[in-house]
């Protein structure tokens, strides 16, 4: 493990837009060791003045519909139009990816060589399909790096859709025609958290099917309450692999960003993030705190016992470690 650095040299670094200094961040605020949390703290609170300025646009859907290859032509177009993009990937080494689905190829290669863009990739493993428990964090260092458009990649599995829509302003879901929707286990509570969709694959012999999968999605769209943003989803075909559609999404998203920026809903919904953001840190913060704790430790195994042999409900065993702790804690 690199040592860690000062406060002030993360601060410094990150906001010079230093990209080794970003990246030793993001190591940093990922960090589960208790003794890395003041430093991450102060580093956070050090690089807020800079953040919370770039567009943030959330990307999902099924393993293979092509999520990596759209990212990096889709990014290829934003860096081509002035921006600096940072990318939150899914690691392709992490447990997920392995095996037939992604195979060895290299994921978003023209963006890996941009000098516009930078690519962190996020294990799958132990995280909601690359969404850990630290990239809002990660977010606000790549802003305060002076990265302006930022992509969050999260893999169809259902949660990770919830939590990275939490984070986002814009929630982008890549669908397949032909492939019914249970096939693509996408649940219609992932259709209706999404504020575009995109039939990725239109091309060849793909191109007509996806064309009338668009008109079918466009109508179910319409089935479904309109959002609380008054924005109505549209519906797109795009070939990541030929770059096709790319302008056509920019200018949804675009169109989004003022409608939604006029009425002030954008604001508003991150507002509401940010309150999530610090409930849910008290939340993990709590869990951490309450199952390190010595005691806690020593007698969670033998209420697990319990509950397993049936000697106590879950609910009494749980009241009682609660108690245990906070017992200990006023002390
Ligand atoms: P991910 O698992 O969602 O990240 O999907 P990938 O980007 O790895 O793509 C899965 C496969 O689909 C790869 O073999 C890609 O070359 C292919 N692919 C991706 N986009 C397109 C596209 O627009 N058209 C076609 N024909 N193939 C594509």
């Amino acid at each position: 493990m690199a040592p860690r650095l000062s406060p002030q040299a993360y601060i410094d670094g990150v906001c010079a837009g230093d990209r080794m200094v970003l990246s030793r961040a993001i190591t940093l605020v990922e960090s589960a060791l208790p003794s890395d949390r003041a430093l991450a703290a102060a580093v956070l609170e050090g690089c807020q003045r800079r953040a919370g300025t770039a567009f943030r646009l959330g990307i999902t859907g099924v393993p293979g519909v092509g999520k990596s290859t759209f990212i990096d032509a889709y990014g290829t177009y934003l860096t081509g139009i002035g921006h600096r993009l940072a990318v939150l990937a899914i690691d392709p080494s992490s447990e997920i990816s392995q095996g037939s689905i992604l195979g060895d190829k290299t994921r978003m290669d023209r963006l890996s060589r941009d000098p516009q863009a930078y690519i962190r990739p996020s294990p799958a493993r132990g995280s909601l399909g690359g969404v850990t428990r630290a990239t809002r964090e990660a977010i606000l260092l790549c802003e305060a790096a002076g990265f302006d458009y930022i992509i969050i990649e999260t893999v169809g599995v259902g949660q990770s859709e919830v939590a990275v829509h939490s984070m986002v302003d814009f929630f982008l879901l890549l669908m397949l025609a032909g492939a019914g929707d249970e096939l693509q286990g996408i649940k219609k509570g992932i259709m209706e958290m999404a504020d575009g969709l995109a039939i990725n694959k239109a091309d060849g012999e793909n191109l007509l099917r996806a064309q009338q999968a668009r008109a079918e999605y466009e109508t179910a769209l319409h089935l479904f309450p309109a959002s609380d943003s008054g924005w109505l989803p549209r519906v797109l075909t795009c070939s990541a692999i030929a770059d096709a559609g790319m302008a056509e999404i920019a200018a949804m998203i675009s169109d989004y960003r003022m409608v939604c920026t006029a009425d002030g809903w954008l604001e508003k919904q991150r507002h509401a993030q940010a309150k999530t953001w610090m409930h849910e840190t008290i939340g993990h913060l709590l869990l951490d705190q309450f199952y390190a704790h010595p005691l806690i430790k020593k007698n969670l195994i033998q209420k697990e016992i319990d509950v397993l042999e049936g000697k106590i409900p879950p609910t009494v065993a749980a009241t009682q470690l609660i108690a245990l702790y906070l017992q200990q804690t006023a002390k």
